[in-house]
């Protein structure tokens, strides 16, 4: 597997070069993420918490670790004081757990909100009056310990092109009808987590600012 001639063309056929990309080294051995790193990747995305605890300190420490998958209440504290960003909230439950242990180490900690955009039942996320309702709670607006930078979301697994761009371009719909509204400041909408391996030069083309890239870049899992 030839990770950087791999990255590179990745990059090559990017829609938007400005979109950021994050490398899903998930299962994938340190010495693949190192490989990724000397070719230029500093965001890394994994999806289960003890990988990030095993893996972050054998990387240079400019290493920027997200976690794209989902999280569970409990397991919060061990990423809390390094992960960069949190791009699978997917619950009020979720959020307010984060915001405490944020308060308990005084670091308000960049989350994404998950939006369930796919027809699957399984995806997780937030629908749109699930949203409002967060919202308009009273509780919400005292989160101090959490940044609120923007949506993510999955298609549906399908070979139908139709149905991806139209879920993505639901989520893009989404995140300009929140940005129009009036939120608190630790709400500042501007990124928008959505395309994989598989459709993110669709993801690119509906608005995306940040693709998860996995299996084109390290291989298959
Ligand atoms: C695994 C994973 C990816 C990357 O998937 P690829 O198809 O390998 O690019 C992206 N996002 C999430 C949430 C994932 O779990």
């Amino acid at each position: 597997m030839d990770i950087k001639a791999n990255l590179l063309a990745v990059k090559k056929s990017f829609q938007n070069p400005e979109c950021k990309l994050i490398a899903v080294s998930k299962t994938k051995p340190i010495e693949a993420l190192k490989e990724a790193y000397e070719a230029g990747i500093r965001d890394f995305g994994e999806n289960k918490v003890q990988e990030i605890q095993w893996k972050q300190p054998e990387m240079p420490a400019d290493t920027r670790w997200h976690m794209i998958g989902h999280l569970q209440s409990n397991k919060v504290k061990y990423i809390a004081p390094f992960v960069h960003l949190i791009h699978g909230v997917d619950s009020f439950k979720l959020l307010k757990e984060i915001n405490k242990q944020g308060k308990k180490i005084d670091r308000a900690i960049p989350v994404l909100l998950q939006i369930h955009i796919a027809e699957e039942e399984s995806k997780f996320g937030f629908d749109r009056a699930e949203l409002t309702e967060m919202f308009a709670d009273s509780e919400f607006l005292t989160l101090s310990h959490v940044q609120i930078k923007g949506l993510m979301g999955m298609a549906t697994f399908t070979e139908n092109q139709g149905q991806v761009r139209k879920e993505f371009r639901g989520l893009k719909q989404l995140f300009d009808d929140l940005k129009s509204q009036s939120l608190p400041p630790f709400v500042q909408l501007e990124e928008i987590s959505m395309g994989m391996s598989g459709d993110y030069l669709i993801a690119q083309e509906e608005g995306s600012t940040m693709v998860r890239i996995g299996s084109a870049i390290f291989g298959a899992r």
